[in-house]
């Protein structure tokens, strides 16, 4: 996969790329990140990038003849079918979004600054508007790299288990399991017993029973989605466990 990222700040991702699961993606060749920065597009001495918005107001624009210009240098590299703008005003990412975007073979990232981009980038240069979430960032840097990170995992190879993708929170259907690692009891806090015997079906059971009550718990519309015989029978048991026995004076 390639991904050629439109930046002003180029050393705020450089490290980003270097570091862990992605740094060792790109070592092995999985995934080519460029970085291209605007102002190398600008035609005056002062490498000017934005301007003000016509008809007044605070903060300025990005400038459509740098990012137009940008987008276009790349023309033979990328096939420019996916020209993502990140912005809080785009489609929330999430993980079927992800996943969509796993399959594309490359993509350009546009990151935006100041009030962000004048309009006929996001009308003619831009394929797709992406959020990260209902907040206000200075920039399109971070929401990148957020999604750099989260469309890298689903490439084949750049999780060095593929199982650890499936049994993620969202990929599986539901929030993950809780974890444990040695020791086995700590200040009195025991690992469940299950957990330290050898049997894996048991096991797996169990992490599944777990991944379903925390997602009762704290992401219920989750549970829509869910048919497997095997989920609705845990789904029963969790129920009956935590119903409340009923007082004898009140049946
Ligand atoms: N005035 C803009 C608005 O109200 O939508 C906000 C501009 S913000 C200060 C500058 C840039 O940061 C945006 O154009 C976008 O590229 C990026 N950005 C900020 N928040 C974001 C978010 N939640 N998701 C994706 N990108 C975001």
């Amino acid at each position: 996969m390639r991904i050629d990222v439109l930046t002003l700040f180029p050393e705020l991702i450089e490290p980003a790329l270097a570091a862990g699961v992605l740094g060792r993606a790109i070592a092995n060749a999985l995934l080519t990140v460029s970085l291209v920065n605007p102002r190398d597009f600008t035609a005056d001495r002062h490498k000017t990038v934005d301007d003000a918005p016509y008809g007044g107001g605070a903060g300025m624009v990005m400038k459509c003849e740098p990012l137009f210009a940008a987008v276009e240098s790349l023309i033979g590299r990328n096939s420019l079918e996916h020209v993502v703008l990140l912005s809080p005003r785009g489609d929330r990412l999430d993980q079927n979004m992800v996943r969509e975007m796993a399959t594309w073979p490359d993509m350009v990232l546009i990151c935006a600054r100041y009030e962000g981009v004048d309009e006929r980038v996001s009308r003619s240069l831009v394929t797709h508007e992406v959020s990260i979430g209902d907040y206000v960032l200075s920039g399109g840097e971070v929401p990148a790299m957020v999604l750099i990170e989260s469309v890298s995992r689903m490439v084949p190879g750049v999780v060095g288990r593929w199982e650890s993708v499936e049994t993620d929170s969202y990929f599986c259907g539901v929030l993950g399991p809780p974890q444990y690692t040695r020791p086995p009891s700590f200040r009195s806090l025991d690992v469940p017993d299950v957990l330290l015997g050898g049997d894996h079906a048991a096991i797996r059971r169990f992490r599944r029973k777990e991944a379903l009550r925390i997602t009762r718990m704290r992401r219920p519309d989750l549970l829509a989605h869910l048919t497997e015989k095997e989920d609705l029978q845990l789904l029963a048991e969790i129920e009956n466990e935590t119903r409340l026995p009923i007082k004898e004076n009140e049946s």
